[in-house]
């Protein structure tokens, strides 16, 4: 029955002829066009913006600025910017062995994609990639999360007033829905949510062999050592657990702290917190820089998940108020006695930080070495030997040293997971170069050519010919 109800082959049929008839062969600028029509409609709305963001999970007008509209446009102007170099062909060099020949890589867009985004910061995360395809050249078809649904409707309302659909459309709904999509033969699929359905994806990807970028989650590791600044430290936390109520792909997951310093932090962190959030429950909840849990779901399970590990090794140093109706938990901080506790096995996605102390650093390296690859590792340390043999000893898909969650902002990096936190990357060129076919074209010249000297029969000549080919490489 599901897959009667919903049927998306018609409009997969309609992006694929517009593709083949018109995107394939148009210029840069209709791309660039097509770009600014967005960036256009979202400096008109922004306050549509905020307002479904608020309704959704009470995230700040402050925060939507920074982390909903500010990274689009961020992302739109550097396209429009960039296009032509990131379009250029790239001439190669010549070998040896092809002498006579010419060669380069063009950049031809894959055709027809698909967008399936998160909730968490469910605008930025669904017309980010939309911006990378449809720089690339692509038609794009977008899947919102339903877990936020009146940015779901706002997204298809921008969507639906500025492209026809068969350019870019908007396909709302659930698991049902996505599944339906999963279906149809995309050329690329960009998945951004947890690595279990990342997992889903990437079956369902198989059967025609489309590629995939994965952009998901994990267990994010902040390593605090012994020589840093321990206000400096504490303050950046503050912010960088608890924006969007740690309800981030990049959001620390889990704060490993040396022995001696943990005490003299930990004061650090309530008087930080204190400063940023204020003092008493009402006053910390009234505060609006914090968002909600997103749903009663969700925030049934992060209660459970402290609730069992305060049953078990936990042991809170603040937060742990909570408002069943309004699915509010506030910020939480908590120690914990050693890696086989409950909040250590999963991605908490929400405001809760729980503390591990180490004895030596080698000690913090395997503990986190025994975790899968996470989206980012944040390492406090003034020193620049311990920071080195951090990052020699340990992999991630992102690292800050000194700070959290800044890297996403960075228009130049790549940004993507490693190993069970994801495979591709986003953001600028790389987000660009995921949805584009880096062609290899080859140029060889009309008559008398190198390869023609090792055409079989083979005889004395051609096997020197062939020994010193093959000795000199
Ligand atoms: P999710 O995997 O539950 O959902 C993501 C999308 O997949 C949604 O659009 C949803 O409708 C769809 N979906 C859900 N179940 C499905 C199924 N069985 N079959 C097909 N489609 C299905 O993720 P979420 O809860 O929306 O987001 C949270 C997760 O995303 C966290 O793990 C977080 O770390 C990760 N995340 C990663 C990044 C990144 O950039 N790497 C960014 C944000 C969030």
């Amino acid at each position: 029955m599901s897959q009667q109800r919903f049927d998306y082959s018609d409009l997969f049929k309609l992006q694929k002829q517009h593709f083949e008839t018109v995107l394939q062969q148009e210029r840069l600028y209709a791309r660039k066009e097509r770009l600014l029509k967005i960036k256009r409609w979202i400096k008109k709305h922004p306050d549509l913006i905020k307002e479904a963001l608020y309704k959704d999970f009470q995230k700040s007008p402050q925060e939507v600025a920074i982390s909903e509209i500010k990274p689009v446009i961020g992302e739109i102007n550097t396209a429009l910017k960039k296009l032509r170099d990131w379009n250029q062909p790239q001439n190669v060099g010549t070998p040896l062995t092809l002498i006579g020949t010419r060669a380069k890589v063009v950049k031809e867009p894959k055709g027809v994609t698909l967008v399936i985004a998160p909730w968490n910061f469910p605008f930025m995360l669904a017309i980010g990639p939309v911006i990378s395809a449809i720089a690339a050249g692509n038609t794009v078809v977008l899947k919102p999360s339903e877990m936020t649904p009146h940015t779901e409707q706002l997204i298809q309302q921008m969507i639906e007033a500025i492209f026809d659909k068969k350019e870019v459309a908007v396909i709302t709904g659930g698991i049902e829905e996505t599944q339906a999509l999963l279906a149809l033969p995309w050329n690329h699929i960009f998945f951004t949510g947890s690595p279990q359905v990342g997992k889903i994806i990437m079956q369902k990807a198989a059967n025609y062999l489309t590629s995939v970028t994965l952009e998901l989650g994990g267990r994010n590791a902040v390593l605090v050592t012994k020589n840093t600044n321990l206000r400096a430290t504490a303050k950046k936390l503050a912010w960088g657990k608890f924006f969007n109520n740690g309800q981030s792909c990049v959001s620390p997951n889990y704060l490993l702290i040396d022995s001696s310093i943990k005490a003299a932090f930990i004061d650090e962190l309530k008087y930080e917190f204190v400063e940023m959030y204020g003092n008493y429950p009402e006053e910390i909840k009234a505060n609006p820089a914090l968002a909600r849990v997103v749903n009663n779901k969700h925030y049934k399970r992060i209660c459970k998940l402290v609730d069992h590990t305060l049953s078990e090794d936990g042991n809170i140093i603040f937060g742990n108020h909570r408002d069943n109706e309004e699915n509010y938990l506030s910020p939480t901080v908590l120690t914990i006695k050693s890696t086989d506790s409950p909040i250590f096995q999963e991605e908490i996605f929400g405001p809760v930080l729980p503390i591990l102390e180490y004895k030596n650093l080698d000690q913090a390296i395997e503990i986190i070495n025994n975790v899968e690859p996470a989206l980012a590792l944040y390492i406090f340390s003034n020193s620049k030997k311990t920071q080195k043999k951090i990052i020699r000893n340990t992999s991630a898909g992102t690292t800050v040293i000194n700070d959290t969650t800044i890297q996403f902002a960075h228009p130049n990096l790549p940004f993507g997971g490693v190993g069970m936190s994801g495979m591709g990357k986003a953001h600028g060129y790389f987000g660009f170069l995921e949805f584009t076919n880096q062609r290899a074209i080859l140029k060889q010249r009309k008559k008398l050519t190198t390869s023609q000297l090792i055409y079989p029969k083979y005889n004395a000549i051609k096997n020197l010919i062939i020994k010193y080919i093959t000795w000199n490489e």
